[in-house]
């Protein structure tokens, strides 16, 4: 299926695309400004299907974990009952399609997958900014 072409989000779109929001969860963390949300963040990601992304700004852990009411055939079992998160989901404000066939998904600023990587991050930041101190100081 052309994702591209889709203008309404239907049961065949879904089933298409694989129902890749029914596999995880994205919960707003907070950003690693000192050691304490540093530490939890490391710790999120020593775990397994875990991850950690930036979008605007926003930090998020998300659990790649499948909903176990997704059915073999990628429908929801429980369509009539379904979460309140999940009848949101696929539009944004102005009515676009704003979900994982959208073009603009997975436009992050930052994705770990891993405690190295968050790791590395965090080196390259604090790198970054003792040079900014020392050019300061030569100022
Ligand atoms: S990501 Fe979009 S197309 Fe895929 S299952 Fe969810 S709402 Fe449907
Ligand atoms: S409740 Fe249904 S729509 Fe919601 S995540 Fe689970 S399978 Fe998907």
């Amino acid at each position: 299926m052309d994702f591209s072409k889709v203008k309404k989000i239907t049961k065949e779109v879904c089933q298409a695309c694989g129902a890749r929001c029914c596999n995880n969860i994205a919960i707003e963390i907070e950003a690693p400004t000192n050691r304490e949300y540093r530490e939890y963040i490391r710790w999120y990601l020593a775990h397994k299907n875990i991850s950690v992304f930036v979008e605007d700004g926003l930090w998020y852990i998300e659990f790649h974990t499948e909903c176990d009411k997704l059915l073999p055939d990628k429908t929801c079992g429980i369509y009539d009952k379904r979460p309140d998160m999940c009848r949101d989901y696929g539009y944004d404000e102005d009515g676009d399609i704003n979900c994982f066939i959208s073009q603009y998904a997975f436009n992050y600023e930052y994705e770990f997958h891993t405690l190295e990587e968050f790791d590395e991050y965090l080196a390259k930041k604090s790198k970054a900014k003792s040079k900014r101190k020392v050019t300061l100081s030569y100022k």
